[in-house]
């Protein structure tokens, strides 16, 4: 009877470690230059807590211009590519690795739409964003691409794990 239970404990552990590592929990984001320059890193942090997220990682970093092109290769090609992989190598960012079920559609939802004129009242582009290329920060839009984009800036060392964090 015991080693039933012990199995079964062990399969719940499985189950759980392959849903944590596939998908649904975790999303890379950014702090993009202009709102590090204008000092909103404090701010940005805040809301990003209050609104339930862990941050597993988190770094301070500088894109040299061919890492910037780099992670925003599926726009290479596109007017704007340019432009913004000039702003986004113009200065310090922050880069992390926020934990929360749901992480990716719950936070695009916190960031607002892409043109800070278009996001809803209250969200961080809204509040922090001065233009569609600095608006403010990045949200992965995607399970896949969040697990690429971690791994862009963060060794898997690097970033906590639900348990560490009290999450499972
Ligand atoms: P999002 O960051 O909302 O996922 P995209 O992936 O479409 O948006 O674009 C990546 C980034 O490129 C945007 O966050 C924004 O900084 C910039 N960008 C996108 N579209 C434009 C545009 N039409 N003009 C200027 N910059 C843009
Ligand atoms: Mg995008």
């Amino acid at each position: 009877m015991s080693y039933l239970f012990i199995n079964l404990k062990l399969c719940i552990q499985i189950l759980n470690l392959i849903n944590n590592n596939m998908s649904g929990n975790k999303t890379l984001s950014i702090i993009k230059p202009g709102a590090v320059r204008n000092k909103h890193i404090g701010h940005i942090l805040s809301k990003i807590e209050e609104n339930g997220y862990t941050i597993a990682a988190i770094k301070t970093i500088q894109l040299r211009l061919e890492d910037a092109a780099e992670f925003y290769s599926v726009h290479q090609g596109k007017p704007f590519y340019q432009e913004l992989i000039e702003f986004m190598s113009s200065g310090p960012i922050i880069a992390m690795v926020l934990l929360k079920d749901n992480a990716v559609e719950d936070f695009r939802k916190l960031i607002g739409a892409t043109d800070p004129e278009k996001a809803a009242e209250g969200t961080i582009r809204r509040m922090f964003a001065t233009s569609k290329t600095a608006n403010a920060i990045h949200g992965s839009d995607s399970d896949e691409n969040a697990e690429r984009e971690s791994s862009f800036f963060f060794s898997r060392q690097e970033w906590l794990r639900r348990t560490q964090v009290g999450l499972d």
